[in-house]
Formats: C-alpha cells, structure tokens, sequence
C-alpha cells in the first residue's frame, strides 16, 4: 500500500517558485509523478494531463479564495482530489473552500507521507498502480458501492456499473486456483486499463482512479467507475471495454478470442441502491451474453437503444474518412462595396450512404467528443488547401480559403505543424489560408493559445474570430490575441434591420473591430436591405444566403469564374 498513491499523478500547484521546488522535489524522491504551475493559466494546462490530485497553496487564490477555487476546481476532469495547503497562522474560510471543492486541508510544512494518507483516506483502496490494486472483495466491493452513491448523489454525479460475463474457449473460467486467479486479475485489470486510455480525446482516463473490480462470481467481473457527468459516457466506456476484453488470447499454445457478455447500469436512472445496480448490471451481461457471442446491453430500454444509435454513428464516422464520404461545401465572403469574391469558406458536410447528406452541426459534436474532429479537421485543411491551389492553377482569381478550427485541435495535435504540413502538400502560399476560431477557443488555455496563433499569424496565415458576440466578448483578448477579422455572428445580423438592439450590438462590432483595426465580416445576410444597413456602416465583407449557399466545389468554381456579384441580385 505504501508505494500505491505514487502512481496519482499529482500537480503542485504554488505561486512562490522556491517553495514549489522543494516541495516537487520532496515528492519526487519518493517516487511520485509531479507536475507543477505557478498560475491559474499553468494550472488549467496541467489539469489536461488528468493528475490524479491537485496540491494546491491557499495563496493562489487571486480575489476570494472560495470563488477563486470553486472556479478552478470547475475546469479540473472529474475526480480530481483537491488538497490545500496553508499556513498555520492563516484564517480560512473553512465552509466556503469544502463547498468549493476543496477535499481536504493540509498544514505546511508538508510531508509526502502526510498527503500519501489523506489520499489514501479519500480511495480506501488505493490506485490503480499495481496491476490489481484495484480488485476488492464482494462485499467490501458493494459497501464501497454504497458509499460512492451517497457522494454521486451529493454532487450530482453519476455512477456506472459494469459487468462482464466472460468465457474463454478451451478454458474453464469457474475451477482456478490463486495463482490462476491472478494472472486473469491482472489481465483484466490491465484491459480495464487500456480501455480508458485508448480513448481517443483522453477524457475518460480521468475517470480511472476511481475504478473498483470485483469478481462476484467465477467468470464474472463487475466494476464500479464513478465521476461520470453524462449517461453516454458508461457507453462509451462500455464499447470501449468490450473490445479490450474480447482481445484474442494464447490458450495452450493457439491463439483463442474470448466472448463477453457486457452489461451495463447507472446511477441513478436504473437504481438507487448498490446491490440493485449490481444485480442489475449482472443481469444484463447474462442476457447479452445468452442472446450474442459478444453483446453489450444496457439495463434500461431506451438508454440501451440510444446508446446503439450513438455508437452506430460513432462507428460509422469513424469510416466515414477512409470511405470518402466526408465533403468541402464553400460559401463565398465578398466585398461589401465591390461585391467581389474576397475568400471562401470551408464547410464540410457528411455524405452518409443512408442518412443522405448530413450537415455539421449533427456530426461536429461528436467528432469532438470522440476525438474523431482531428483527423476530420486535417482533412478538410488538406482538402481546403488543394482546391485553393487547383483554383489558383486553372488561372481562377486568388482568393483566400477560410477553415474552421475546433478547440480539440488546439488541445490535441501540434497545429502549427499540422497547418504547415496541408500548405507544403498542396503547393498553396500561406496567405492563401485562412483559419476561424471562435472566442470560447481563446479562453481556454489562452497562453497557449496565443503562442500558437501568434506562430501561425507569423507564417502570414490570417486569424478571424468566429461567431462574435456569442461569446465572452472580452475587449483584452482582441487587444492580446493576433486577430486579423471579427465574423458578426448570424444571430444579430438576422433581424439587424428591424430590431433596434440587433442593430445597436452589430454596429458597436463594426465600430469596435475597425478602431482595433481589425476587419468585420457579417456572417448569415439573406436580404439586400441587412447589406445596405452593413454597407453603410462600413462593415467590410458579407456572407449569406444572399449572395450564395454554402456549394460543392463545382458550383463555388463557377461564381468564382463570375468574380463579382451583380448589383441588383441575389444568386
Ligand atoms: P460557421 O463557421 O459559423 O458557419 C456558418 C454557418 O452559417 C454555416 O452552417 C452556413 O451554412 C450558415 N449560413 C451561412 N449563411 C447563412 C444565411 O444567410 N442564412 C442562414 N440561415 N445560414 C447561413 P453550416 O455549414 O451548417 O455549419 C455550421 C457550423 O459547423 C459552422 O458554423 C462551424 O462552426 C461548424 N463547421 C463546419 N465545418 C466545420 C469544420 O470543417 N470544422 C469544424 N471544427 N467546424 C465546422
Ligand atoms: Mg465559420
Ligand atoms: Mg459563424
């Protein structure tokens, strides 16, 4: 047990940089894995590499330290342990920081061992470091259980239980001895593991240290993973377990496949009491198991069959690349005075075999959930990229190709050198791009952020704020960021001319935009009567169903060939 808690990541979190060293290196020695942030900013990027608990100093605090750190604590994965050290002579306000998350308290000095208990305090059974340290006797497994639903009840959280029921050709599961027992133990434990971590957008690894297995019957497992937000995420889980579980195996000397039966509940849509889920649980597997060589089956109905949809489209998206079924659509950006074509913008579109052509919105989210966004997102710069430079070599006018980006992108891949990969590979310059982030992006993790947009805007590669005024609207982030363009989001242009606060927000953009230097484009303009508005108040470029729809390739090449829109028409 004393080298079990090692294994939680921990970030140590303290302004004073001197303190911090001797604390991380105390810590170190002992063999745990420390990160470490001097600031909000700093913290809010370790918390991306999921550490199991947080050490933070009272003095981080900037304001009052219970909003401060209900605050922070917000932005942590779920099931971060939030420990806080403090002076002795310091007074805190007790009730505000336990209310704002704060699980437990620790007096400086601090000593490794001291932290060690309070964590241990907090899992009774420790993590998960040794391969099956997380394994508990049935009974300790469902007191264990209860306890964890008194907690999710209190903070709202959910709590998934799942049981496997396996069955291994050639291999009988129901006679082992110890030693057999823990070798399938740790074999479990390790699938279990690689389960979590497979997960493409790392969010369900957070939920790791939380994770308890017991083996209520021989060739039956049951797990218990709580801090789960949304009821998607036991399904998630859930595929994900399955195909871990049912990874072929060595039985005497041949390569065998094991079948499992997997089936799931949560707290509390399918029960309230600990021995109810269980049972629950159990129950399902044996049916998924009797109806399937591999099956998952959720408790409930109708969770059972959104989960089956959700996956299905899950599936199918992650094909949908490798299948060419993914498309550009451009909408053009033209010149308020001249009516010129000034750039396109890239919107990609899913032409799905059955559901027909599938627009973003039904597919974005998704993508970004599973972190199918990545490889999503590089394609349509790629794609972005080469039909700009194919338009440019069939002697078409330049213009600037404009492509969406997702915060995943930002979190998740280098990209800088993913953008600078797409332009060299299609020839196109630099200033041919174009890229659209939108203020949300800006606000998380804005050093990093900014660094990598400032690398970008370097490269000469325009930056635009998309759908201004949804957001925080900041005035110091368009001041801080590298910016070259605000988009007026659709919603205040759509009624510009006849509500008069519409009217009043999109003019303070132009007039705010054009004084930052920044240019304005009005995003969504159907009528000609929103263009006169915008035109008189110097707004510099539209885009709309007036002048076009978003296109395929074909259609957008041949408004580019036309280069201006007439005065008098709409497409
Ligand atoms: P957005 O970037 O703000 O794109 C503008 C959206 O407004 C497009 O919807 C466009 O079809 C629609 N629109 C343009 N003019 C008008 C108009 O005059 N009237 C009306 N009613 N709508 C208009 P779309 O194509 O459905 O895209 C929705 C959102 O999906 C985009 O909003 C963008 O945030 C996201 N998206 C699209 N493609 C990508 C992509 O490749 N990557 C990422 N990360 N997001 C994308
Ligand atoms: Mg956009
Ligand atoms: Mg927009």
């Amino acid at each position: 047990m004393s080298n079990a808690f090692p294994s939680v990541p921990l970030l140590l979190a303290d302004p004073d940089a001197h303190a911090r060293a001797e604390v991380a290196a105390c810590f170190r020695d002992e063999g745990w894995t420390v990160a470490e942030a001097a600031d909000r900013a700093a913290c809010l990027a370790g918390f991306a590499s999921a550490p199991g608990a947080v050490l933070v100093a009272h003095e981080m605090a900037d304001g009052d330290p219970a909003t401060w750190f209900r605050e922070l604590v917000s932005e942590a994965p779920r099931g971060t342990r939030f420990l806080l050290s403090f002076e002795p002579t310091m007074e805190l306000d007790w009730e505000g920081l336990a209310s704002a998350g704060i699980d437990e308290f620790l007096e400086r000095p601090l000593r490794p061992g001291l932290v060690r208990h309070r964590l241990g305090r907090m899992a009774p059974s420790a993590g998960p470091s040794e391969a099956t340290g997380c394994w508990m006797e049935p009974d300790a497994f469902l007191g264990c259980l209860s306890e964890t639903l008194i907690t999710a009840s209190g903070d709202e959280s959910k709590v998934a239980v799942i049981s496997a029921v396996l069955e291994v050709p050639g291999q009988d599961l129901t006679c082992m001895d110890a030693n057999g027992e823990r070798a399938w133990n740790e074999r479990l434990t390790r699938q279990a593991h690689a389960a979590f971590e497979a997960d493409e957008d790392g969010s369900l690894a957070s939920l790791l240290p939380g994770l308890r297995l017991c083996r209520p019957q021989p060739g039956v497992m049951l797990m218990m993973i709580p801090g789960i937000t949304r009821l998607q995420e036991s399904a998630r889980i859930g595929a994900r377990l399955q195909e871990h579980l049912s990874q072929p195996m060595e039985q005497g000397g041949r390569m065998v496949e094991p079948q499992v039966g997997l089936g799931i509940s949560a707290f509390p849509e399918d029960g309230r009491e600990a021995a109810q889920l269980a049972a629950n649980a159990q129950e399902a597997a044996r049916r998924a198991r009797r109806e399937g060589s591999s099956l998952m089956i959720f408790h409930t109905e109708a969770m059972g069959r959104w989960a089956f949809e959700r996956l299905t489209l899950e599936r199918s998206l992650r094909e949908a690349i490798s299948r060419e079924e993914l498309r550009v659509y451009y909408q053009p950006r033209v010149d308020t005075e001249t009516r010129r074509i000034k750039g396109m913008e890239c919107l990609v579109r899913w032409q799905h075999p059955e559901l027909g052509l599938v627009p973003p919105g039904q597919f974005i989210p998704l993508a970004e959930e599973t972190g199918l966004i990545v490889p999503i997102g590089e394609w349509v710069l790629r794609e972005a990229c080469r039909q700009n430079q194919a338009w440019r070599e069939a002697g078409l006018p330049k213009i600037a190709m404009s492509v969406n980006l997702s915060p995943v992108q930002f979190r998740r891949t280098d990209l800088y050198a993913v953008v600078m990969d797409a332009l060299a590979e299609s020839g196109l310059e630099n200033s041919g791009l174009e890229l659209e982030v939108t203020e949300s992006m800006l606000m998380n993790d804005p050093k990093k952020t900014c660094e990598t947009l400032q690398r970008i805007k370097s490269a000469g590669i325009h930056i635009s704020i998309d759908d201004f005024g949804t957001g925080y609207s900041s005035l110091s982030y368009l001041k801080r960021f590298p910016i070259d363009a605000l988009k007026i989001d659709r919603s205040f242009v759509m009624d510009v001319t006849t509500n008069p606060d519409d009217a009043a927000i999109a003019t303070a953009i132009i007039l705010m935009g054009h004084s930052l230097k920044l240019s304005v484009v009005a995003e969504g303009v159907e009528t000609e009567s929103q263009l006169e508005f915008l035109r008189v108040l110097q707004c510099n470029e539209i885009q709309g169903f007036l002048f076009s729809p978003p296109v395929p390739a074909d259609k957008a090449e041949v408004l580019l060939r036309m280069e201006t829109f007439p005065r008098s028409i709409a497409a």
